[in-house]
């Protein structure tokens, strides 16, 4: 058998993606009655859940990498300048932010020196580059459809 990733402990269900920072939250026992609402990893997350500029940041990266060739990478500041070119130093947090939902999409990765890492722990300076999903539209995952989000229009 391949693709088993239900080999969580019993009765422990899959991590699952902040819809704001887009790092992995693991289930915990205080979220036993309710972890099918939770969206957040965090009270801090909850109060700045991604908006147009976030969108936008995330449309940025698609859009660089469509523009490059496949293996090509770029820097989280890329997308912050193609949004922001005078604010995107503050924007450098969001575009990470916004890199990490595109890793739980599949459709980009996040790497470091060459090589694939986890975006929820990776730390310092991150490269993001196409990932298996690139091309595909927002998976239902995010339950944002409808919100006009499109990826790189040709
Ligand atoms: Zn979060």
């Amino acid at each position: 058998m391949s693709g088993r990733r239900r080999d969580a402990a019993p009765g422990r269900p899959e991590p699952k993606t902040c819809a704001s920072c887009g790092r992995r939250i693991e289930w915990r026992r205080k979220w036993a009655d309710d972890w099918d609402e939770v969206r957040y990893c965090s009270r801090a997350c909850r109060g700045s859940r991604p908006g147009p500029v976030d969108r936008r940041l995330e449309e940025a990266i698609v859009e660089l990498l469509s523009a490059r060739s496949g293996s090509a990478t770029i820097c989280p500041s890329e997308a912050a300048r193609a949004v922001d070119l005078d604010g995107w130093r503050a924007l450098m947090e969001r575009s990470r932010s916004a890199a990490r939902r595109l890793v739980a999409e599949e459709r980009i990765v996040i790497t470091k020196r060459g090589r694939v890492v986890d975006p929820s722990t990776a730390k310092g300076p991150i490269r993001l580059a196409r990932g298996p999903s690139f091309g595909r539209s927002p998976g239902p995952t995010g339950g944002r459809a409808g919100r006009g989000w499109s990826p790189a229009r040709a």
